[in-house]
């Protein structure tokens, strides 16, 4: 009897100061989930919240036994957030969405249609983005450059509506800001990858969580990225061709120098800047390199409390 009413969906939700979205929020969610008859839970990750956020998902979960949640320690973030709930789901589908109202749960089907067809992930494409002007702008050159530095044809990597079989979520390594590339990582294991169009709603309650900054944040993950997905286990191929280009551009730039020696200051800055622009990359991509191999683990072990999942009524029945 148990397994019959095993989840085959698992909705994750992150939520920093959500408290007042959240009645809307399960409202709409459930009248959709209802609606497709198949078993579900939804589980909301309070990423460290102060505003009740999981004092209101614990009164939720009372009434509605698919109402799940987990409160992390402290605020880890967005990516950290969603990787402790793919842990906890137990669905063989998993959704992503945000938890301030900005994403349409009605559209849920469309996904489910696409993963039947075949993909293994479906990401939204919020085409007609209800932010603040400069964010879409910002949004939409973000969104050029990692489709050209990737490759990937995605319009919206920022969208936190997703759908995806379990294996994706459970493969792909998240922490950092990563959420942003969950399409480029699952492309990149070899995942089959598509976009669907969805509606997108101006926030109601609270602010963006996000400034600007997040744009120059996503583009160094990026840049790390490729480098994870290309040299992850050839870093000296990268490391010492970077090494051997700089030795030959200085040996031109000494040779510059000799040239014109009226007007080597120029000259010495533009070497000079451009080596250590060249050094902090480096250690950066090294950085990354290392904490690719330590970072993984880190949310593991972020949730202080959960409720409404089977083992908290049946504290002895798991061992
Ligand atoms: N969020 C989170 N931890 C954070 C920041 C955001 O769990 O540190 C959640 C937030 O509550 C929301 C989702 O992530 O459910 C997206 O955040 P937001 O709406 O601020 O981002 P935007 O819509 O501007 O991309
Ligand atoms: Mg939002």
């Amino acid at each position: 009897m148990q397994t019959a009413t095993l989840p085959e969906i698992s909705v994750v939700i992150p939520a920093l100061n959500e408290v007042e979205n959240l009645d809307t929020l399960f409202a709409s969610l459930t009248r959709t989930l209802d609606s497709l008859e198949r078993p579900y839970e939804i589980i909301v990750v309070d990423d460290g919240s102060t505003d009740g956020t999981f004092e209101k998902v614990v009164e939720h979960s009372k009434h509605n036994p698919r109402i799940r949640g987990a409160k992390l320690r402290r605020n880890y973030g967005k990516s950290s957030a969603l990787a402790s709930g793919f842990d906890l789901a137990i669905g063989s589908i998993v959704l992503t969405l945000d938890a301030d109202n900005q994403d349409d749960p009605t559209e849920i089907p469309r996904f489910l249609e696409k993963l039947e067809q075949g993909y293994d992930l479906v990401s939204g494409w919020k085409r007609n983005r209800q932010d603040p002007g400069t964010r879409v702008h910002a949004s939409h050159l973000f969104n050029g450059v990692i489709r050209m530095l990737t490759g990937i044809r995605l319009h919206d990597f920022n969208c936190g509506f997703k759908a995806c079989r379990a294996e994706v979520v459970k493969t792909v390594p998240l922490y950092g800001e990563w959420h942003r590339f969950i399409p480029v990582l699952a492309a990149d294991l070899g995942f089959r990858v598509t976009e669907v169009e969805v509606h997108h709603q101006p926030r109601t309650h609270g602010k963006s969580r996000y400034g600007l900054e997040r744009y120059f944040r996503g583009f160094a993950d990026c840049l790390s990225l490729m480098v994870l997905s290309r040299y992850a286990e050839r870093p000296g191929h990268l490391f010492m061709g970077i090494g051997f280009s700089l030795f030959l551009l200085g040996l031109v730039l000494v040779g510059l120098m000799l040239l014109f020696q009226a007007s080597s200051k120029g000259w010495f800055f533009f070497g000079l800047f451009s080596v250590m622009s060249l050094q902090f990359i480096l250690i950066g991509m090294i950085a990354e390199l290392l904490v690719s191999r330590i970072g993984l683990r880190r949310h593991r072990n972020a949730i202080r409390e959960t409720v409404g999942f089977p083992k908290d009524s049946e504290p002895n029945d798991l061992g």
